[in-house]
Parts: C-alpha cells; structure tokens; sequence
C-alpha cells in the first residue's frame, strides 16, 4: 500500500533496530482518512470470503478494525487486555507477553460475541513475534469459528511472527512489510 508506505517514511520513529514507533499513525493517534483506506484496502481483499465478524486485540488493532467491519458491513469485536482474570464460565482467554510492554497479559473473548457458525477475519496493527497474534488465533480456534485470514497493517519480516502463522495454514495478508530497521532506516520489501 504505496500511500502508507510513504507515510511510514514521513512519520515513522525507528527506535531501534526491532522497534518502529508509529504513534502518529496507528498507536497513539489515529488518522481517520488513512484508516478508512487501510479497512478498504482489508475489505477488498477479504470481499468475496463471507466474512461475518471481525476480531482484533485492543487498542491499537480497534481503529483499523473498525474501518475494516465497516466496510465489510460485519460487526467488529475487540479481545479484551485484563490483569487479572475474573473467573467467567463465558470468557475465551489466553496468556500473551506483550512485545513493548515486556509484561504478560491475559486477552480475553467473549463467547457471547464469537460463534462456531462465524467466519472470522483478525485484524492486528504490527506484528512482532507473534506472540498477541497466536493468543488469538488459539481463542478463535477454541471458539468453534473459522479463522478466515489475518490483516495486519505492517509485517516486521525480520521477526518471525507472521512466518509462525502462516506456518499454520493461516492466510496472511500485510499491507506493508518491513525487511530492515537497521541503520535508522526503514526498508520495505517490494
Ligand atoms: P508480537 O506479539 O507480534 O511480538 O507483538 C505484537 C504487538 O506488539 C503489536 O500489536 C504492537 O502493538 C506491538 N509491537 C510489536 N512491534 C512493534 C513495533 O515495532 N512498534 C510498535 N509501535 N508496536 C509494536
């Protein structure tokens, strides 16, 4: 997605050789016109696979998710972070570390809003190592529904996380992917 690409360059902070820090696009402020093209851009390429909800882990998979549900005209439903898990007898939940917090959380999902009928398309802003997105591919699966494919805004092919699940049989679909953040410097692949 050639527009974001370019707004990577404009606004993305590589932090480190692992990190890039894109708050003014996707993980503190959200661009409304850009977000909607990148839930266009999801929606096209899930159209014709009767998807019937989208899932995403908050916060910062919610806005593109949302543009996503929109435009697919399906209901988005967010996993929730939780300290501490309260026991609910409804909850799907799993144990992930969080990549830039260095901490362990529990997501969870409610089995009210995931159905064994549903066809679902997860949505997820970055992904590292895969760890937040294998907790929601397990939930999904414990669910019943049909995990359909997995739209993630950037790709950091350097860490092996989309590798992982796409391992799975999962359809993996990047809007940009990312080969180096060496040398302050963020390199795409073609
Ligand atoms: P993973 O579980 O794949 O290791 O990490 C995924 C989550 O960590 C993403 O949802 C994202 O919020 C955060 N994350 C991972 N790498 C980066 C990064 O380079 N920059 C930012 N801003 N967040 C990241």
């Amino acid at each position: 997605m050639e527009v974001l690409k370019k707004r990577i360059l404009e606004e993305g902070v590589v932090a480190s050789e692992q990190v890039l820090k894109l708050d003014g696009l996707l993980n503190h402020q959200v661009d409304p016109e850009l977000t909607m093209e990148m839930g266009r851009e999801f929606a096209r390429r899930f159209r014709e696979d009767g998807i019937t909800r989208v899932v995403t882990v908050e916060s910062s998979g919610i806005a593109v998710a949302f543009a996503t549900a929109l435009e697919l005209g399906v209901p988005l439903v967010f996993a929730r972070r939780k300290k501490t898990l309260l026991a609910d007898p409804d909850a799907l939940s799993e144990r992930v570390p969080s990549f830039t917090k260095g901490i362990v959380t529990d997501i969870m999902l409610s089995r009210q809003f995931i159905h064994a009928d549903d066809r679902i398309l997860f949505i997820d802003d970055i992904i590292a190592n895969g760890d937040a997105a294998r907790g929601m591919v397990k939930i999904i699966e414990r669910s019943g529904a049909s995990l359909i494919g997995f739209g993630v805004v950037v790709e950091k092919c350097f860490q092996s996380g989309a590798q992982s699940i796409r391992e799975q049989g999962i359809r993996v679909e990047p809007l940009v992917q990312i080969s180096s953040l060496a040398d302050g410097k963020v390199t795409f692949i073609e």
